[in-house]
This record gives structure tokens, C-alpha cells and sequence, in this order.
């Protein structure tokens, strides 16, 4: 069965809405994007041919702020699925309450097939092409799947050499030192644990010996697993796009994470049994943080899970149907919106320092940011309680709550 991101942001967004008293008008604005740009460009190649490269950026919506999003490099990516990933965007920072609005960029890409120099040069030609767009007052990109900081140093670079002078605030997500901030590269992965920890006691599960699963062993899901390993529980297997690594005894994650910068896969492991993906998203486990793709946990798998608390690190894992499964089956699930929401909140950190030119330690960053996310998770906790929610719904409602009411202030439809 195909599974389409956008049809998914869609049906949860009308899910939630159900349970707003907004104006139909209103319901009809927030439900598409605002704009959306495709490029289509050439890059030389190492062998000097010329290949040409589809991208986009989509802006969801602007009420709040400026866009923000991160830039995503797959074979995969599509104008669906950015659009849904720049929706859940604009949910994200409402519900995090920061101002900006949602976001999102991709390049159609297999950047492992790529050497260094031709990914500077996809990179600096998709930086020119989308220039119509970012800046560091309207729209702010960062990494996501399969890119990473110097994919940000470059596009910083290639915005700052158009403007004539260094303008470190139109991306996040970059190396320190060109202006990034401290803290940003596992803010994602920190922000993970920082939400789970906080369901762990609403459930009162105890964090110490708790059994982790993770698939996807990148940003997110290396830093979350490693996160959870300095609160004492007992990460038993992970995974990536080459497979999974199984100890019920507990992986040794930092030495993993080593491994992993070495050998470039989790699969050559000594320390373990090897396994497939879909055998571990079933394993039985206090909670699995799905940290890779969308669309990993659907009808043919959800009765299968043996998790007590899915916490979403990829943004869209769970389906529709799977969601309900999930659900009906009592396993608690902390969304994508709220659980990933780190990253972008350290994103706003950096930004705020790279406009500023004033930079803050690593531990004010991270005092902060928990504050921040542990606020979101009472707040979506209070309406799932009052109003007898899932979680999902809750973030949800509460987000387009917040963007609803902006729009109204500024006016729907304003006389220019
Ligand atoms: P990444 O490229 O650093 O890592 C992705 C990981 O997933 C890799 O280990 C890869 O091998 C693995 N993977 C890819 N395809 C897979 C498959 N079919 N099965 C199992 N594993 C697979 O990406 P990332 O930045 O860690 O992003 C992961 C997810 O988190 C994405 O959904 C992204 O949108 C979301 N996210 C990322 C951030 C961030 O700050 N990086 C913030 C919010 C949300």
C-alpha cells in the first residue's frame, strides 16, 4: 500500500480540527501551503558531465514569523512530501511557541552516491535557486536527513557571498565555527529523551534499566539513543538503512557511535545479533523511537509492537491506521510535532545568538531547551486530560489553535 505524507498531515489535520470551533474559511487556509517553489538545475560532476537535479521549498505558512525547515537530500523526496513535512513545521514551532512559521526544502538525491565536491556544487546551485525564498527574515533552512552541517556551512557561504558580507542567521544547524551554536547537533536526539523521560513519569515507568529500541542511527536517532543511555536505561538494539544489531543485554552506545563513524554501519557491530528492520520495530521494549523514515509503523506492523511508548524521532513514522492500532492498544505515543520539536527549538537558539552575534554556553542552551519541551509535553498532557485526547490530537489542536488565532489577529483576508 502506497502511503503519501501530505494525504497523512491532511487527515490528522482534519482530525484535529473536528475538536476547534474555527471559522470554516480558516479551516480551508491553514490546510495548504502558502507558496511553493520547484527547480529544476544542473550540476557538473566530478567526470564533467552535467546532471540535472530536481528541488523544492515550500512555505506552509508565515503568520507567526518567518519560515522555518529543514532541507532534506533522498532519492525519495517528493513535493508531497515536503509539503506535509512544512505543515507539520508550522505545527511544530507553534507548539514549541516559538515564532516562525512552517517550512521545508528537499533536493531528489542519493547524496551517498555523490562525492564531496559534487555535493558543494548541488548544494551552492540549490542555495542559488532557492534564494528567491530564504534569508534570515523570511525563511531559515536547516539539516535534514542527508545533510548535515557542512551542507549548511555551504549553503551559509553561497547566501552570504550574494549579500557581500557574512550572514550567519539565514541557516541553522551550522558548525560552530561559522556561527552555529552549541548543542544543535543533538538537540534533536537530547529533545527525544528530554519528552520521553517526562511520559516516563506521567506512566511511571522508570527510566533506569528501561529497555530502547531505535531505528535509523543518524542525527536523531544516535543522539537519542545515546541520550537515554546517560539516564541509565538499557538501549537493546538499533538500526539503519543496512539493518539492525540486537543485544538484549544492552548496546554499549557511545563505542557504537564510534564504530558507526568508522565503518559507517551499525550491522558490522561485533557486540550483538544482527537483525532486520521490520524485526526490530517488534521487539518487545518499554519504548521504540523511530528515528528514520516516514511511514515505518502502518496497519501490516502496528499489532505487532511490543513497546510501551513509541516516541516519534522521524517526523511522520506512524500511519493513519497504525496510529489507531497503536491506540486501541493502549501504547502510549509521543508525536513527531512534540518529540522531535528539539531541533527546532535549538534552531531558534541559534538563530537568535547568530542575530545577535552573542553566543551562550551549552549548558544554558540545554537548561532551556528541556524547559521549553518539558512545557510543551504538560501543555499537550493538560488537553489530552481535559479534553480526553490522544496526544496526537492534543499537540495538534493546541498548534493550530495558536496559529488560528495569529491569522485572525493579522486578518485573513487584509485590504493591501
Ligand atoms: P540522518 O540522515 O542523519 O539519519 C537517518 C538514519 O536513518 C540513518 O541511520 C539511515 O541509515 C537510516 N535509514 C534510512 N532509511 C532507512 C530505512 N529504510 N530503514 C531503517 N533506517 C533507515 O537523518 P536525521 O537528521 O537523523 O533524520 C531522521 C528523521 O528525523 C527524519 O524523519 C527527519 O525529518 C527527522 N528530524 C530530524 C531533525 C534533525 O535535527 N536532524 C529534526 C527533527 C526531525
Amino acid at each position: 500500500m502506497e502511503h503519501n505524507p501530505w494525504h497523512l498531515a491532511q487527515a490528522q489535520y482534519d482530525q484535529a480540527v473536528r475538536h476547534l470551533d474555527l471559522d470554516a474559511h480558516l479551516v480551508e487556509y491553514l490546510r495548504y501551503p502558502k507558496r511553493e517553489l520547484i527547480v529544476n538545475f544542473p550540476v557538473e560532476m566530478d567526470d564533467g558531465r552535467v546532471r540535472i537535479f530536481t528541488g523544492y521549498r515550500v512555505h506552509h505558512n508565515t503568520v507567526r514569523g518567518p519560515t522555518k525547515g529543514g532541507i532534506r537530500y533522498h532519492q525519495s523526496v517528493t513535493l508531497d512530501e515536503v509539503r506535509a513535512l512544512a505543515m507539520w513545521m508550522t505545527w511544530k514551532c507553534a507548539l514549541v511557541n516559538i515564532p516562525y512559521g512552517g517550512g521545508k526544502g528537499g533536493v531528489v538525491v542519493n547524496p551517498h552516491e555523490l562525492s564531496s565536491a559534487e555535493l558543494e556544487n548541488l548544494t551552492r546551485r540549490f542555495t542559488s535557486e532557492i534564494s528567491l525564498l530564504i534569508g534570515p527574515d523570511s525563511d531559515i533552512p536547516a539539516p535534514d536527513m542527508g545533510t548535515n552541517p557542512q551542507t549548511m556551512a555551504w549553503l551559509m557561504d553561497t547566501y552570504s557571498m550574494h549579500q557581500g558580507h557574512a550572514v550567519p542567521a539565514v541557516v541553522t544547524g551550522k558548525p560552530v565555527s561559522v556561527g552555529g551554536s552549541l548543542g544543535r547537533n543533538q538537540a534533536t536526539g537530547v529533545g527525544v529523551m528530554y519528552v520521553t523521560r517526562q511520559a516516563m513519569r506521567k506512566l511511571s515507568i522508570p527510566i533506569e534499566g528501561a529497555r530502547v529500541v531505535v531505528q535509523g542511527f543518524g542525527n536523531v536517532g544516535s543522539n537519542a539513543a545515546l541520550a537515554m543511555y546517560a539516564q541509565g536505561a538499557n538501549v537493546i538494539a538499533v538500526s539503519d538503512v543496512h539493518g539492525g544489531i540486537f543485544n538484549p543485554n544492552g548496546l554499549d552506545i557511545p563505542a557504537l557511535i564510534e564504530h558507526v563513524a568508522e565503518a559507517g554501519t551499525v550491522t558490522t557491530w561485533p557486540d550483538g545479533e544482527r537483525i532486520s528492520n521490520e524485526t526490530l520495530l517488534t521487539l518487545e521494549c518499554e519504548v521504540l523511537i523511530p528515528a528514520a523514515l516516514e511511514n515505518q509503523i502502518t496497519a501490516e506492523n502496528a499489532e505487532d509492537i511490543r513497546a510501551r511508548i513509541v516516541a516519534e524521532g522521524a517526523n511522520g513514522p506512524t500511519t493513519l491506521e497504525a496510529d489507531e492500532i497503536l491506540r486501541r492498544r493502549g501504547i502510549f505515543i509521543i508525536p513527531d510535532i512534540l518529540c522531535n520539536a528539539g531541533g527546532v527549538t535549538v534552531s531558534y537558539f541559534e538563530w537568535v545568538q547568530g542575530l545577535h552575534l552573542f553566543f551562550w554556553s551549552e549548558e544554558e542552551i540545554l537548561r532551556r531547551l528541556e524547559r521549553i519541551l518539558v512545557a510543551a509535553f504538560e501543555d499537550c498532557w493538560r488537553v489530552a486530560e481535559e479534553r480526553d485526547l490522544d496526544m496526537r490530537t492534543a499537540a495538534t489542536i493546541l498548534a493550530i489553535q495558536r496559529v488560528a488565532e495569529a491569522a485572525e489577529l493579522r486578518g485573513v483576508c487584509p485590504q493591501l
